[in-house]
Order: structure tokens, then sequence, then C-alpha cells
């Protein structure tokens, strides 16, 4: 039989994808004999379990749970449901990797009537033992049976303007009872049924609450940002309450063992006194600073620093810890790596291996990829900063320049952003619900909670500029804000700098981040170490300019057309598709020749030696005319034919399926003389860069879109036959080759045929995606929706690799060509090329470079750099 529980005693650290990260963790600094409260974790497995058996608790696994409980009282010496020794539970989510605030915490659990007058007389500590219980029937009544939390706030609220006082401290020990009184007829009324009394039925539902909450909205949503897939599971953690509300000498707290937002090798956190955990993280109270508990309570401050550098070392990370203390002894309730910004992260990975506490290849394993886009976010302008005055400030509590228009709730803001407009939310202080929202905001701004509230947190983890705890924030109503005398409505300008906190009215330039210091040591382990070359995909100079200093090794894909968006360009192009015949065609081609070969002059003489891969015309052609009847009349005068001419040609060209029509080497297929044009205009600017910084540029001539060896062939040849004329005219020697962009299922099949006369292979993986999945690349956002919330797919397959569909035919595609041509060089272009997962396969699979927007680029190098290292593991 499965086993589904385990003692915190029996597991340890390498138990991680059984335990969940917080059950290792507690079962590893369990076996290090740190001062963590006794308890068990329920399996991942066991929750994989629950949905198998139809969303159940199997009555093997309620068996084995109580057996665990017997375990915990004998361990503890205290009983579920004693009146001489109640046992108090917590029972806490844990997945494998961490989901910070995403599922649910109940603590307090196995108290009643009974048990809590007991406590009261027991402790002498009657106002503890009601807060316990108060907060016991509201967090049990929300998590367990979605009462929601409103609910019980309203009757606090009340509570205190009846009495005059503001704070939960004022309440009395009656207010509190009359709190319990009241919250347990609200889950009455509710729910139709008196709240449970006996601890173990407390505990079933508490289980199954968090079974149940990993499949909640915010947390597929979660799972679906970071890339954790549904199967993890989550563990449930039920551990020996431990109290830091039992009065002033208690405490509770959040801590890193080094700045999280600057990566400052110095103990980092904050805490409350007499409070519970969910009060810190949830940022209702403003927390002091660690510094403080220093004489506040020297010894146990003393004691946890010395258990903070142990974790450190021994996880070779730094580690974000909650702790409690119980009249004056502390416990450490969890540790995990904590999460930082990009910037905080490579200071603490270079800093870790200067200090001879990690190696490199830990220190490039430490940093998330992702990461490292939000180094290149923007900051704010400095004259026009100087010229601003700030209207008030906050914490900074995740670095950044944001600017936008202020919404007030994530729905808004996701609304909004999907229109297109740059949106700041503002909060009162955020929660998970609020995830989405943050997620397509600039910048968030709460007026509550600390560095470590959920807003700072969560905003850090995704690299978005975040101001928090802004005390000077007042909600005059639900949309409308006032800080230090400036009002702020739905829809006003807001700037936000995340690194110093300061919030600004107006919008605010910003510019560029600039890459400096552990940067460049960083990128250049990551360079060392990884196997795959990194490329961009980039066709403008200043676009080849940017992914050159991002330290992209040549060009994967530049896409032709791309280079037709400039007014004279489009207009050659237009007549050259609304040529009737060849010999009207070849007067366009002549006109637009020298303006692409300028194209490729300008990008070669950028790019040096270096491998530029270069896509024949690929998208289908109408998409360069103009739809308006107006446009049409204004190219009908340009090119001297009637606009009746030109809206029949545009008609005549109609696809009913345009993404599988005209396209890819089917143009040149139908037109040739578009093939020679180009061949001409690349070589001849090839020639003239070579001329100009004596460096021979690397060609790579890509037939986009290939399905049949005769289609390359046909336009293999073409090219061929230009490039031999040209030689022949010029006497130039050229360093060319001829590839296929392989993006149709067919093109994967059948690689071993087309690669007897090609070169190279590029992966289209965008069109790939699409022809496998049968997705339309335009229209699947309006569909995938559905699938995320019904399990159906967990991500977006045109981000992500699917691995095991499209994935096996870019696999069977390598292995086919390769067979025919060993030294065939295979690369990817699709937006999958700077995706970590998908990069770690293409690694293991033997692909020779990935190639990716500039921006990208030092997201591939590291992903690239990971990847080396997994899979030599
Ligand atoms: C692709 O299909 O993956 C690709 C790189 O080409 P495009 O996106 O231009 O179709
Ligand atoms: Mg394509």
């Amino acid at each position: 039989m499965t086993k589904f529980v385990y003692q915190f005693s029996e597991g340890n650290a390498s138990m991680r994808n059984l335990l969940g990260g917080k059950g290792a963790g507690l079962a590893e600094m369990t076996s290090l004999g740190l001062p963590v409260p006794s308890g068990f974790t329920i399996t991942t497995e066991a929750c994989n379990d629950y949905y198998d058996n139809g969303r159940q608790i199997s009555q093997a696994m309620q068996e084995e749970i109580f057996k665990n409980v017997e375990l915990l009282e004998e361990k503890t010496g205290k009983k579920f449901g004693s009146l001489e020794n109640p046992l108090l539970v917590s029972v806490r989510s844990g997945a494998r990797a961490s989901m910070p605030g995403m599922m649910d915490t109940i603590l307090n659990l196995g108290i009643n009537d009974e048990v809590a007058e007991a406590i009261a007389s027991a402790t002498d500590n009657a106002r503890f033992a009601y807060d316990s219980y108060r907060r016991f029937v509201q967090m049990y009544s929300d998590v367990v049976m979605q009462v929601p939390k409103s609910e019980f706030e309203k009757h606090i609220d009340a509570l205190k303007e009846e009495k005059g006082i503001k704070l939960d401290s004022e309440m009395d020990v009656d207010d509190l009872k009359r709190l319990v009184a009241e919250f347990k007829k609200i889950y009455t009324d509710a729910i139709g049924k008196d709240f449970p009394t006996d601890p173990k039925e407390q505990l079933l539902g508490a289980v199954e609450a968090v079974f149940r909450s990993w499949m909640n909205e915010r947390a597929i949503y979660y799972r679906r940002i970071n890339d954790i897939p549904a199967s993890w599971g989550t563990g449930v953690n039920v551990q020996e309450m431990v109290f830091g509300n039992m009065g002033d000498t208690s405490g509770t707290g959040v801590a890193f063992t080094r700045n999280p937002a600057t990566g400052e090798n110095k103990l980092y956190g904050e805490y409350l006194l007499n409070a519970q955990g969910e009060d810190v993280v949830a940022g209702v109270r403003t927390p002091s600073h660690i510094d403080t508990l220093k004489d506040a309570m020297p010894e146990a401050y003393e004691q946890f620093a010395n258990i903070a550098a142990t974790l450190e070392n021994h996880y070779h990370n730094m580690q974000d810890m909650e702790y409690t203390i119980e009249k004056g002894k502390l416990f450490i309730l969890q540790t995990r790596n904590g999460k930082r910004t990009a910037q905080a992260a490579l200071k603490i990975a270079v800093d870790m291996v200067n200090e001879g506490k990690i190696t490199k290849d830990e220190a490039l394993l430490q940093v998330e990829p992702k990461q490292l886009d939000s180094l290149l976010h923007p900051h704010f302008d400095e004259t026009e900063l100087k010229n601003s005055t700030p209207v008030g400030k906050g914490l900074p509590a995740s670095p950044g320049a944001a600017c936008g228009q202020v919404v007030f709730t994530q729905e808004d803001a996701s609304v909004w952003a999907k229109e297109g407009k740059k949106v700041i939310l503002v909060r009162l202080e955020t929660s998970a619900e609020d995830v989405e929202g943050m997620h397509v905001s600039e910048g968030i701004l709460t007026a509550r909670g600390g560095m470590t509230s959920h807003a700072a947190v969560v905003a850090r983890g995704m690299g978005t500029t975040c101001v928090a705890g802004c005390t000077e924030l007042v909600f005059k109503s639900e949309k409308e804000i006032e800080i230090n005398g400036t009002t702020f409505k739905e829809g006003d300008w807001m700037s936000l700098n995340g690194s110093t906190g300061e919030i600004y009215a107006g919008a605010i330039k910003s510019i560029p981040a600039t890459i400096e210091g552990n940067f460049a040591t960083f990128m250049q382990w990551a360079d060392e170490r990884r196997r795959l070359k990194v490329e961009m995909n980039a066709e403008t100079k200043s676009d080849v300019e940017r992914g050159l200093e991002l330290g992209a090794e040549g060009i994967g894909l530049a896409r032709t057309e791309h280079m037709f968006f400039e007014e004279t360009k489009i207009k050659a192009l237009r007549q050259m598709i609304l040529a009737k015949n060849t010999e009207e065609r070849e007067v366009a081609l002549a006109k637009i020749l020298p303006m692409h070969r300028e194209n490729f002059t300008e990008i070669f003489s950028l790019t040096g030696e270096m491998p530029v891969t270069v896509r024949y015309l690929d998208p289908p052609l109408h998409e360069f005319l103009p739809k308006e009847a107006d446009l049409q009349a204004e190219l009908a005068a340009e090119l001297g034919i009637s606009a009746q001419e030109v809206a029949e040609t545009v008609e005549s060209m109609h696809e009913v399926n345009p993404m599988m029509g005209l396209r890819g080497c089917r143009l040149a297929i139908c037109y040739p003389e578009i093939a020679r044009m180009q061949t001409r205009a690349i070589l001849e600017g090839a020639i003239e860069a070579e001329k100009k910084t004596g460096k021979k540029p690397h060609v790579e001539l890509m037939v986009p879109l290939v399905a049949f060896e005769k289609e390359f062939n046909f336009v293999h040849d073409v090219i061929e036959e230009e490039a031999q004329t040209l030689i022949k005219e010029t006497g130039a020697e050229l360093n060319y080759k001829i590839g296929a962009c392989i993006e149709t299922p067919r093109g994967c099949l059948r690689a071993g045929d087309v690669a007897k006369k090609a070169k190279f292979f590029s992966y289209g993986t965008n069109d790939t995606t699409q022809m496998t999945c049968g997705f339309s690349r335009d229209d699947s956002g309006k569909f995938l929706e559905s699938y995320y919330e019904r399990n159906i797919l967990e991500f977006d397959p045109f981000q992500k690799m699917d691995i095991e569909g499209v994935g096996e035919l870019v696999e069977t595609g390598l292995k086919r060509g390769r067979e025919t041509r060993p030294d065939l060089r295979i690369g990817i272009c699709g937006e999958h090329g700077s995706n970590p997962d998908t990069i770690e396969f293409l690694d293991k699979i033997g692909f020779d470079y990935v190639s990716c927007s500039p921006f990208r680029v030092p997201v591939a190098r590291l992903a690239a750099a990971q990847a080396t290292i997994k899979n030599e593991e």
C-alpha cells in the first residue's frame, strides 16, 4: 500500500517531489535538530489520489492520517479535543515549487467551545484563547466552506465602530467571545449546519480544502505563468501550533538571509508582536524591521540569526524563513529558497561563489532565466525625473519604472490591458485573487503591507514594479484615492519608481535599462558553460545592435518581409504584387533590389563573420495591399492604374485560409523572380559589407515553410543559379549555404529527403505548432482560456513547446535530417527559442543553436547554460 503520510522525522530535503517544498524543508530542519514544532506531511501523491478517487479522501488515507495524529499526540504529549492539554494544529499547503499565497492555510485547528475555555484557564490568558478561536472559525469558514471573508470583516468593523476602537489588539475578551458567536452564526446561516466541533472532522475538512485549493482558479493561473504542471499536486502539512499571539513576548515574522531586493548580505525581514503568521504575510498590519528584534528580544534574535546562517549554508541558497516566538521561545516554521529581484539574484549568486559557499554551476542554476527580463526593464529619464516632484512614498518593493493609468480592481486591470492600455493597479493590499491583474499591470501600488507582503513577494517574482505599504494613500471611495492632497481617479496617469518607492502624478518618460556589474560576470559564466549557441531574430539596424549588445552570436532569423514596412519600400513591393505579368514584376523588382541590398549591407556590416540566416519572403502577399477604398485609390493613382483594377486584384488575392495559402516557399515557386531578386540583394549586400568591414559574411539563405523535398529543391536551384550568375559577374568569393525552414509536420517527417540538398535546418516552431495542433496562431488566445480552465492544457503551446507532440516531430526531423547529412546545422527560430523548458529539450536532442528576439537573448543564454548542466546530470 502506498504510504501517504510521513512524520517530519521520517523525511528529508531530497523528498521534495513527494513531500512538497514546505514538507521537505520541515523534515530537513527537523533532522538538523532545529526548533521545529512536530508534525507530519500528507504527500503530493495523496493529493493526486484524492483527485483520482473522484475528489474523495479514501478510507485508508483517513486512517493513515489519524494514525499520524496519534503519533503526533504521543510526541507532543497533547491530545486532540483534550481539556487538560489540547493539541491545536496548523494545516498548510506545500507544493513542490513555491507558490506564495496561492493556496490555503488554516491555523488553530482543534479548538471548540470547551477547548477554548480550557486554554483560557490553563494559560491564564482568555484573550489569547478567544483570539485564536475567532481566527479559526473565520479561516475555516472561509477556506473550507468558502464563506466570504468580507462577511466576517463586516462584523469586526461593526464591533470596532460600536466601541470606538481602531486596532484588533484593542478588542477585549468579551469582544472576541462575541465575535466567535457571531462568526459561528454566519457559518450556520451560510452552510445550514452547525460549526464542526470535533477536531478530527475539522482536520479532514481542512486537508480536503488544501487538496481542493490546488485546482482553484488562482492556483491554476499561477501554475500557468510559472510553468508548474498540475500533475505535481500539493502536500499538506499538519503541525503542532505554536503561538505568536500570546502577548508581548510572543510574535511572528518572516525573514530572508539576504536582502531580497538588493542582494545585500545582511539578515532582512519583519515581524509583528502578539500576532499570528497570516498577519505578516497578508500585510494587514505594517510590521517592524527585524533589526529592532535585536533590542526587543536579544536572545531570540541571536538564535534566529544563527539558524538563518546554518540554513543558508546548508541549502547553498538564500533562504526565506518563517518563525514564531512563543513567550520568548523561538520556533522555525518554514524555510525555502527566497524569491528575489533579478539584481539581487545576480548579486547573491556572484557573492556566494566569491564567498566560496557555492560552485559556479550552483550559481547558474540559482537564477531563473525569465527573471533576467526585468533587468532589461526601463528606468525613468533622469531629467524628467528631476523636474517631477513625488506626491508620496511607499516601500520600494519591486524595482523598475512604471507608468500607466490608474485602475482599482484586478478585473479592470485585465480589461484595460486587453484594450492595449498601460495600467497601474492601486489596491489597499493585494491578495492571491489579484495576481492576474498584477501580471498585466505595469506597476502595483498598495496602501498596506511590508516588503514581504503578498504584493511585494508576487511583484518581485513577476519582475513587475511595485510600491507597497504607502501609508499616505487614502481611499476616498472605491475608485478614488488621495495621496498627500493629490487625487487620483480611475484613468488618471501615475508613475511609480519601484527602486525608491516614490509615486508621481502624470506619466514620466522612461529609458531602457543598462546592464552592469554582476550581470557581465554572471553571463560570462553562463557563456562558458553552455553548449547551445544563441542567436537573434532581427532584421533592423537598431534591433541587431541591441541583440549584439545582449550577447547574440548571429542572426538566426531575418524575416525579409519585415524589411518592407517603410513607406518607399512598401510602395515598390505593392507594385510588384500588382504586376500582371513577369515583365511588369521584373520592373518592380528592379526598383526593390537596391533598397533591399542596402538592408543587407547594413546588417552584415554589423554582424561581421557571424552566421546570418536570411529567410525569403514568407507572408501572404495580400497583407501588403491596402484594404480600404481610399487607400486603394491612392495606390492606383501612384501606379497609374484604375482604382477598380487595384480593388479587383486585392479581391482576387483574397484567401479563405491565408496561413495555409500562398506564402512561404510557395511564393518563390509561383514567382521565382522574387527569389532571384532577393538572392542578388542578399549576396550583393554581403559583397558590399565585406568591402566596408574586411570581414566575410557567413550567409544562410533560408527557404520557408518547406513540406516537400521537391519544393525545396526547386527554390534551392533558383537561388543557386542566381548566386552562381552573380559570382561569375563579380568574381566574388562568397560564404553562403542554402537551407530550409522546417515548419510543417510533413517537412519534419520528410526531413531526411529535404536534407539531401539543404545544408541547414531552422525550425519555425510557430508554424509547426499551428499546423501540428491545428490551432490558429492568431486566434488561439480566444479558446485557450477554456483549455486552461478545464485543465486540458496547462500552458500556451505557442510560448512553451508542446514537447510530447511538436517536440516528437522536431526530434524526428532532426534525426532524419542528420542521418542524411551528419553535419547538418540545426537551430530554432520560433518563439520557443527563449523558453527555458524548450531549450533544455533542444539541448538534450542535439540542436546547435537557438534564436530569439534581442531582449530575450540573455534569458536564452542562461537557459542554455542551465540546460547543459542539467542534461549532464
Ligand atoms: C515560425 O513559424 O516559427 C517562424 C519563425 O516563422 P514566422 O513566425 O515568421 O512564421
Ligand atoms: Mg513560420
